[in-house]
């Protein structure tokens, strides 16, 4: 990601007719260093918007307008359908074809409520025009096969495949995801607010898909849907990246020839506003033996602005941010302190991705007859908000966080270039100025000038669009312990109904169907269908590592990395300070440690103080939790890293404020403390259902090496269970003695390492304030790395209320400098994308199922998300090496999968992400050199030293593997009836 600050100088002329397309603006965007073109194909109507700038990693997304007419998912079905193929690409998969086999950075699809984006990315633009040519086509003209459907949408199958007397169920890809999605209480609460907020547009409907519903949708509309919407005439062709506009002109002219205007009604409607506010009630599945006192969660929301009036949105976004965005937050600090409920509910804040925005907060953790209160005590608190105004810092730190967030280059799991598509979206899908979200500094501008006009500018926001505003909803989402089951109940009711009405042929056309559909998925594609995809060769990819700039250097005998890339007038600031001496007992506490030093008072000031200073000197303050094992691949270390990230001329106060934090932290405030334990649970618990699959390895691996086990301490179920303890039976004296002891031993000098990312005038200023804050840190002694631990495997099954499983399997594997690591990864490659692909996710029906191979944690796992199966997930990882040594690899393969395998390990990083990762490969002992020497084994892998590894690595590796499932509690006992060895089940909270 090379950038500089300027903009591009302008390619094209305001007026000018390119390739078909008459180019209606050309603007430069200075906060973003890009200049934007905004361009109209004259045969159809297609619109594009292209953000040239100085990013090598460039973004091709095609989106249209696709508002659904009911909850069946039609939508983001289709989405699904559309990527298998096309007619000029007759595969099965093509999505999982250029995933696999490009050196794409991101490809991926997204249903929202009321449109479809299709975007990839690359940094290399062969790669790049070859995607986009296929997604394009993709959308286009889709073959949308009957099978297709099936097997995303749904199709009915018998328990027993051949045995019509069994029961009948119903299945599919989406159909699975969307019952994944139906589990997860925070997925449900969004959905409630949504849906009943919009009543009479298409916001009313899941675009999703609701697994209820989505047995209804049949083949036949889901093509009509794809002929209403997915023509040039309703698509929006957003482009970002360093390729100028012409070139991507003329690749458009050339997909788009053919195509002439059509009439599109795809206009996102108003929703007419209430004339009085509405409530309503919904309920969510909690697990058989769990209380449900205290599960409740109440929600208000308000529907408010029209998003295509930025400046309204823009004031909304930072009353927001004051409101409930810190923990200074005024409806914030009520709402907790309160004592109604435990802590605010995950859709608190500014949706913004709808017509019109919608500003939701709630409290979770409460009961369902406080709902009353929690209204009172909102309304009480905005009241006197209009009355008296907001505290001027509160504003103040909003407007900073708004100005950094717009200005800061991103890249964390997605492309910078989606994060900016998300922006242009929120105007442009509703024929609104695309440009104005990205312009956000004379917006911010104009809001001060304004302030000093009208000072009682945000009582008016508070007035109008909160109290004012009788488009109100109040939700209450309560536990149930039968919901799940009546659900299912139903379901098989529904099924038992239907198959009492089929005659002998229906039951014949349901086993063909599921006959011919397996059949299908069995069979690979031809050769000919394969070869329709444009394909890069071994030698179109760049052979050399890309470097990140790091020089090692020491300030005030504190070792100091320094990385120097373009930040964009902003410099990241890591404290990495050793913990591998605390004992093995407190290591699970260390995450609230973390938690206290960013949410607690410090240096005499309360902890709100602290906040709105927090948010007015950083643009963000994190604690990480890190390890691994050294270069002998013997000792480990462990890290705790404090990250810091400031605009330049905020550098001063951050780094005082800094010091203050970990050098005069203040853990009296006993109540705080509570708050942030009950807070750190439910958030963590919330994560359960929706990461199922992360937690299930994260167990899995936690027996096999230390750093494993260290991940589940801090991250994983360890963590959960020390927390709900901590929670549920709340003791502030021994905590409080804990963590002074804890903070004593870790933020000292002794083991800490200083790793600082920015430009050099950045990280010039940075240094040069740096030893003011080490000074303040006691002198500790350094911890000793410790050795790991011997694999010990296990099985177990941890019960979850989820109607789906999540089913792991790990194994203690080589480390990076191992000579087997290279093929390693390309065989968990090969096993994700295509022997686990197929069996888990096309013919098993889970959303996802896969291989990871982390070389420096030397975990070596299969995984699945949304899985309907379990025994029969793990008997598909039984063979899984087996598989690979009887199929053997073709040449063809092995080049899509080395293809594919560099392109995940070229993954481009954002400035904080690279200074990041440089301080990691320093940790971890791994040079560039060794790196270097790691792509080339991965390049230059031959398919017989690729089937020696299977043989020689990874069967005996497997051999010593530890299982864990997160399941239902009646899934896991019927799995046990006859696994061997059986699970040891647990419930979630032990
Ligand atoms: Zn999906």
């Amino acid at each position: 990601m090379e950038k500089s600050a300027n903009c591009p100088t302008p390619r094209l002329r305001k007026g000018e007719n390119v390739n078909g397309f008459i180019v209606r603006r050309v603007e430069a965007v200075d906060d973003i260093c890009c200049t934007a073109y905004e361009m109209e194909h004259l045969a159809t109507g297609a619109k594009v918007l292209h953000l040239h700038g100085h990013d090598s990693e460039n973004l091709f997304a095609v989106g249209f307008r696709t508002p659904p007419w009911d909850s069946t998912g039609i939508a983001h079905i289709l989405e699904h359908s559309v990527l298998a193929g096309s007619e000029r690409y007759p595969v099965k998969d093509a999505f999982n074809e250029l995933s696999r086999a490009t050196l794409q950075t991101f490809i991926n699809a997204f249903t929202y409520p009321d449109k479809t984006l299709y975007p990839v990315a690359s940094q290399v633009p062969v790669d790049y025009f070859n995607l986009a040519q296929v997604y394009t086509d993709l959308v286009l003209k889709p073959r949308i096969l009957k099978e297709t459907f099936l097997q995303e949408g749904h199709h009915l199958e018998f328990v027993r495949p051949d045995d019509p007397a069994s029961d009948l169920t119903v299945s599919g890809i989406v159909y699975n995801e969307m019952k994944g999605a139906y589990s997860s209480p925070d997925g449900l609460m969004y959905k409630a607010l949504q849906q009943n907020l919009f009543p009479d547009n298409s916001y009313g409907f899941d675009s999703g898909g609701d697994p209820q519903a989505i047995p209804r949708l049949t083949w036949e509309q889901l093509r009509e849907f794809h002929r209403l919407y997915y023509s040039p005439t309703n698509a929006y062709f957003f482009l970002y990246g360093n390729i100028p506009p012409e070139d991507h002109l003329a690749f458009l002219e050339d997909v788009l020839r053919g195509f002439g205007k059509v009439r599109v009604e795809s206009a996102i409607g108003l929703q007419p506003r209430w004339a009085a506010p509405r409530s309503v009630r919904d309920c969510y599945p909690v697990g058989k033996g769990e209380s449900l006192a205290r599960k409740t969660a109440v929600n208000l929301a308000w529907m408010m602005a029209d998003n295509t009036d930025p400046g309204e949105v823009l004031l909304l976004r930072i009353a927001a941010h004051a409101l409930v965005g810190t923990a200074a937050g005024p409806l914030r600090k009520a709402l907790i302190d309160s004592g109604l409920g435990e802590d605010l509910s995950p859709v608190t804040g500014l949706e913004s991705d709808l017509r019109q925005v919608v500003f939701a907060v709630g409290l979770r953790g409460t009961d369902a007859d406080k709902a009353g209160a929690v209204e009172g005590l909102v309304r009480n608190t905005l009241e006197d908000l209009a009355k008296k105004g907001f505290e001027r810092d509160l504003i103040e730190a909003a407007l900073h966080q708004v100005e950094f967030h717009g200005k800061e280059i991103v890249r964390g799991g997605y492309p910078y270039g989606i994060t900016l598509m998300g922006r242009v979206f929120h105007t442009w899908l509703y024929d609104g100025d695309p440009l104005v979200p990205l312009k956000f500094n004379p917006l911010i501008e104009r809001i001060r000038s304004r302030l000093e006009k009208e000072p009682g500018l945000f009582q008016d926001v508070i007035r109008r669009w909160f109290l004012d505003n009788p488009h109100r909803l109040v939700s209450v989402m309560e536990p149930d312990h039968n919901c799940m089951e009546q659900e299912e109940a139903r379901f098989r009711q529904r099924m038992a109904e239907l198959k009492a009405t089929l005659s002998e042929k229906d039951h014949e056309r349901i086993r063909d169907e599921a006959a011919r559909l397996k059949e299908l998925q069995s069979q690979p594609d031809s050769p000919e269908a394969l070869a329709a995809l444009p394909r890069l060769k071994r030698s179109d990819i760049p052979r050399e590592v890309e470097r990140i700039p790091s020089e090692e250097g020491r300030v005030g005998g504190i070792p100091v990395l320094k990385h120097e890339v373009f930040g964009n007038g902003i410099v990241y600031l890591d404290c990495a300070f050793d913990v591998s001496h605390v004992h093995e007992d407190l290591q699970p506490c260390l995450p609230l440690l973390g938690k206290f030093a960013r949410g607690m008072g410090a240096a005499g000031r309360r902890y709100d103080e602290m906040a709105t200073r927090i948010s007015k000197a950083m643009g963000g303050l994190a604690v990480q939790l890190a390890s691994g094992f050294g270069r002998d691949g013997k000792e480990t270390w462990q890290k705790m890293i404090v990250r810091m990230r400031a605009l330049h001329r905020n550098i001063p106060e951050a780094v005082e404020l800094l010091g203050d934090i970990l050098a005069a932290g203040d853990l009296t405030d006993r109540r705080r403390m509570e708050d942030l334990v009950l807070e750190k649970r439910n958030g963590l618990q919330a994560a359960v259902v929706p990461s199922g699959h992360l937690f299930a390895q994260r167990t899995a691996a936690s027996t096999l090496t230390l750093p494993a086990r260290r991940d589940e301490q801090w991250n994983g179920l360890i963590q959960l269970r020390l927390l709900n303890s901590l929670a549920s039976r709340f003791s502030a004296e021994p905590l409080a003695e804990t963590m002074q002891c804890l903070r004593g031993g870790v933020f000292g000098r002794g083991g800490l390492l200083i790793n600082v990312t920015g430009d050099a005038a950045g990280i010039d200023l940075l240094l040069s304030r740096i030893e003011g804050l080490t000074e303040r840190l006691e002198s500790s002694a350094s911890g000793k790395p410790a050795a790991s631990m011997p694999p010990e495997p296990m099985q177990i099954g941890v019960s979850i209320a989820a109607q789906v499983c999540y089913v792991a399997q790990a194994a203690a594997a080589p480390g990076y400098l191992d000579p087997a690591s290279a093929a390693l990864s390309v065989v968990s490659r090969e096993l994700s994308k295509g022997y686990l692909y197929n069996r888990i996710r096309v013919q098993g029906g889970a959303y996802g199922g896969m291989s990871l191979y982390d070389p420096l944690g030397r975990i070596f796992s299969f995984l699945s998300y949304r899985d309907p199966n379990l025994a029969e997930t793990l008997k598909v990882y039984e063979g899984a090496a087996r598989w690979l040594l009887d199929a053997g690899i073709r040449p063809e393969e092995m080049e899509k999968t080395i293809i594919g395998t560099i392109g995940s390990l070229d993954r481009p990083a954002d400035p904080s992400g690279k200074g990041y990762l440089s301080m990691i490969r320093h940790f971890a002992g791994i040079t560039d050199a060794n790196r270097q020497a790691f792509r080339d084994r991965v390049l230059d892998l031959s398919p017989e030293e690729f089937l020696k590894t299977v043989r020689e690595v990874l069967i005996p590796i497997l051999k010593e593997s530890s299982v864990a499932v997160y399941a239902g509690e009646d899934r896991l006992a019927r799995a046990n009836e006859t696994l061997v060895p059986k699970l040891v089940v647990e419930p979630l909270m032990g």
